[in-house]
Formats: C-alpha cells, sequence, structure tokens
C-alpha cells in the first residue's frame, strides 16, 4: 500500500512537470520561430544631456510581437532566451538591425546620435562575439565610434581577466563601452577601475526616490562623483519627472533617460521626432519600417 500511494504521488507529481516542460518548451519554440517569422523588433529611447535636454545617444530595446500575448517585453523573454542560448542569434539580430536603423537616419544629422546595445551575458562570453561585433559593424558600415555596448557587472565578475580582456578588444574596434544597471551587481568598486569602460548608467533604482529621500540624493551624489573621478561619464536611468531632473542637474550629472523625456519609441514614431526626412526603409527588413 505504502508503495501504491508513492506510485500515485509520484503520478500527481509527474504531470505537473510535464506542463510545465511543455510550457517551456512551447514558449521556446516560439521565440525561436520568432527570429524567423520577423516577429522581433526594436524600439529606440533618447539619452539627453541632463543640462540642456540635447538628444546624444538613443539605446535600442528588444520587443518580441508575439501572435496572441500581443507586444511581449525583453524581461518576459530575455532570461529564457539566455537559458536556451537562443539569445546568441537574437543579440545579434538586435546589434545589426539598430545598426542599420542608425544608417537610416545617421546621414542628415549634424551631430549623429550614439546607438546603444544592450548586450547578455551569454553573448559577451560566447566563443567568437568580438569577431561578429566586427563582422556587423562592416556589413552594416556602422561607424564604430557611434556605437556604445551595454554590459552589467554581474557578468563582468564571473572571469573578470577575460572580461577585461575582451572589452579591450571590442574598444579596439572602436565601439565604445557602458556598464548598465550600475549597483544592482556585485558592485565590486575593486574591479571597476580595472573595467574599460566610458559610461556609467545608474541603475532607476537609485533615481526613483532622489528628489524625496536624502540617503538615495545621497548615493546618486556618490555614484556621479565616483564616475567623474574615473574618467566616466554619466548617465542617470528612470528620470521620470523634472524634480528627478533637477537634482541630477545639481549633482551634475551627464547624461539622462526615463519617461520624463520619452517612452521607448517605435521606429517612425522615434524618427519623426528625433530623425530627418531621409530616414527610409532599410531593405530586406521589416524591423525598421512598420510602423509597429
Ligand atoms: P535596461 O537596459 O536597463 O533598459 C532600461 C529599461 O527601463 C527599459 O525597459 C526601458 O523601457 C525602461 N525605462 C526607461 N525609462 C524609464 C522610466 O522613466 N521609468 C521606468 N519605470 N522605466 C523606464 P525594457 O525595454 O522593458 O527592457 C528591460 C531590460 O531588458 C533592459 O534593461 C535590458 O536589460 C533588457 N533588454 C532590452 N533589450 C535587450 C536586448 O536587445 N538585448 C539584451 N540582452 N537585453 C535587452
Ligand atoms: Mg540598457
Ligand atoms: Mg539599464
Ligand atoms: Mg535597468
Amino acid at each position: 500500500r505504502a508503495k501504491e500511494e508513492g506510485r500515485n504521488s509520484f503520478q500527481l507529481y509527474q504531470p505537473a512537470m510535464n506542463a510545465r516542460s511543455l510550457e517551456h518548451l512551447a514558449l521556446e519554440t516560439a521565440l525561436h520561430g520568432a527570429l524567423q517569422r520577423d516577429q522581433l523588433l526594436l524600439h529606440f529611447q533618447p539619452l539627453v544631456r541632463a543640462d540642456t535636454g540635447e538628444p546624444v545617444a538613443v539605446e535600442a530595446l528588444l520587443r518580441w510581437q508575439h501572435p496572441e500575448l500581443g507586444l511581449v517585453s525583453p524581461a518576459d523573454f530575455i532570461s529564457l532566451a539566455e537559458e536556451t542560448g537562443l539569445i546568441v542569434p537574437i543579440g545579434e539580430w538586435v546589434l545589426r538591425h539598430a545598426c542599420l536603423c542608425h544608417g537610416r537616419w545617421r546621414e542628415d544629422e549634424r551631430a549623429p546620435l550614439r546607438m546603444m546595445v544592450n548586450i547578455s551575458a551569454r553573448q559577451f562570453r560566447q566563443e567568437g562575439f568580438v569577431e561578429m561585433v566586427g563582422r556587423v559593424l562592416h556589413e552594416t558600415e556602422m561607424e564604430p565610434s557611434l556605437l556604445t555596448l551595454e554590459l552589467t557587472e554581474s557578468m563582468l565578475m564571473d572571469d573578470t581577466e577575460a572580461s577585461v580582456l575582451r572589452m579591450q578588444k571590442l574598444r579596439e574596434l572602436g565601439v565604445s563601452l557602458a556598464l548598465d544597471d550600475f549597483g544592482t551587481g556585485y558592485s565590486s568598486l575593486a574591479y571597476l577601475k580595472d573595467f574599460p569602460i566610458d559610461e556609467l548608467k545608474i541603475d532607476r533604482l537609485f533615481v526613483r526616490g532622489i528628489d524625496r529621500n536624502m540617503r538615495d540624493a545621497a548615493l546618486a551624489s556618490a555614484i556621479i562623483s565616483l564616475g567623474h573621478s574615473l574618467g566616466l561619464r554619466v548617465v542617470a536611468e528612470g528620470v521620470e519627472t523634472r524634480a528627478h531632473l533637477d537634482v541630477l542637474q545639481r549633482h551634475g550629472c551627464d547624461l539622462a533617460q526615463g519617461f520624463h523625456f520619452s517612452k521607448p519609441l517605435p521606429w517612425q514614431t522615434f524618427v519623426a521626432m528625433y530623425g530627418k526626412a531621409s530616414a527610409q526603409a532599410v531593405p530586406g527588413s521589416s524591423a525598421c519600417q512598420a510602423a509597429r
């Protein structure tokens, strides 16, 4: 009897496992198909000078236009893409399309915007990653100095020596590097001095309360000073209000990004607001032309 009970509980447990892995598999298959069916797209959010509000850069943010689920946020599928390794082809797609889209509006601009692209841990560690970046730059005729790759602290900590080496190779290509979500990772300041980065992006966690909470403001101010003393440009993420901006300006923050200036926008809207008339469709890609 005990044996039967044991089997019953085993059987009860089993279907749940299957359902979960089936769900996982279904999403994985769907995500795999998303790349082939052209369901991935980029939204673009400007980064502005904190003192003047002048746009100086733009971050490409990935979206998945799912036929039933609608627009899926990267928070809901990036980790799955990481686990399954799909982030490698997806990440390459993001980089290529960001560069292609950039080419469509850069020609007429007096001061071209820098393009910022998020890189995931698995992608960064992938054999041949640096070569891939070089190839995409070449194929899309992207000006390397106008590309910034966003890395996170946690992905650099695993093997710092190898990370630093890879970062140096990326810089040799002419691209610049930003440390994204700064303050939320391991934040070992000892390592910060070794990372060959150009820019620090303060996570919005630290920006949220700066107008109301003295400790938050003190922390943001300290991060800005730290960045500046290391010769880095400092960006504040998640700037949602005029009050946030006021505090950041007072502390000499260089750039700001957030809903106060603009939400991430579909390609056409972004170009209409920040580009020039010459922005055209990219041949063979619906990612930059579709008004979605
Ligand atoms: P992130 O790189 O830190 O990007 C900033 C996130 O904050 C974006 O969320 C953006 O929409 C959101 N945001 C911008 N301004 C504000 C604001 O004022 N208030 C608030 N509450 N949020 C704001 P999103 O687009 O959902 O992306 C989430 C994360 O997904 C990104 O965080 C990044 O880590 C990851 N991600 C996005 N695109 C890619 C990609 O192409 N590749 C990889 N590997 N990761 C990506
Ligand atoms: Mg980012
Ligand atoms: Mg960020
Ligand atoms: Mg963030």
